[in-house]
């Protein structure tokens, strides 16, 4: 934990790339022959990162459960950029997980923004988009402030793990992300859900308040339910409308 005052989060910028994409795709080559592409021991996985990309290295998280990623990224980057998409649709529980996380770990978290606050996208596309068209409201207060941001970056450590989806089943520990033209590193992957808490609870790592009350899986307010016990972990997110996946991982 970081002995300094709480950091403000803050939109920050992007560090800018200097590899070109050949070197980055070199890179990914290399570490899948070392490291495997299934299960990897993610303390040497995060080192390689660290030594290999330093600044350029940013991690994603949700404020969830996924706060153990950056606290993990942080014992081998100090200040290392944390990002985080400020949709305008968050739990109240989730910017205080952000604002605790930020003050308790030595992370630089930078908190993205899209394009249109919440009541410019009401009078632009009518109120409660989510519910009428979540794959265009992901996208423009998702998937685009994070390509934005994720554009400066040569690499990006995301909590993305197989047993969420089926869609993730085939991960690898360090891979290649194709829309981001970039190195993706799932330290995490062969986590299960009670790996990740107890890593938490023994690292004294801030989680959101909510898994522990029915929110396996959190993301906006307006598109996430509780589950019952038993049920799939996902199945309470964008309840009933055959949506997984909110598209920066497709
Ligand atoms: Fe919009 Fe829901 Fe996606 Fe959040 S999760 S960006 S509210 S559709």
């Amino acid at each position: 934990p970081a002995d300094s005052a709480a950091p403000a989060t803050s939109q920050g910028v992007s560090p800018g790339r200097t590899r070109s994409t050949e070197e980055l795709k070199a890179l990914v080559e290399d570490a899948q022959q070392r490291f495997g592409t299934r299960d990897a021991d993610p303390d040497e996985v995060l080192a390689w990162a660290a030594e290999t990309f330093g600044r350029k290295l940013a991690v994603a998280c949700s404020m969830a459960s996924d706060t153990v990623v950056p606290a993990l990224v942080s014992t081998h980057l100090k200040n290392v950029d944390v990002l985080f998409l400020e949709t305008g649709y968050h739990f109240p529980e989730t910017l205080q997980t952000r604002d605790d996380f930020a003050r308790d770990w030595p992370v630089n978290v930078r908190t993205l923004l899209p394009e249109l606050t919440v009541p410019e996208q009401d009078a632009k596309y009518g109120a409660q988009l989510h519910d009428r068209d979540p794959g265009l409201c992901c996208g423009m207060r998702k998937v685009a402030p994070l390509d934005k941001a994720l554009a400066g970056y040569e690499a990006w450590v995301t909590g993305l793990r197989r047993e969420e989806t089926p869609h993730r089943a085939n991960a690898a520990p360090v891979e290649w992300d194709e829309h981001h033209q970039m190195v993706k590193i799932n330290a995490i992957v062969d986590w299960t859900f009670d790996h990740v808490v107890a890593y938490a609870e023994e690292n004294l790592v801030v989680v959101n308040p909510l898994l522990s009350q029915g929110y396996p899986s959190i993301g906006c307010a307006p598109c996430t339910r509780k589950v019952a016990p038993g049920e799939d972990p996902r199945a309470g997110r964008w309840s009933g409308v055959g949506k997984t996946e909110c598209g920066i991982h497709l």
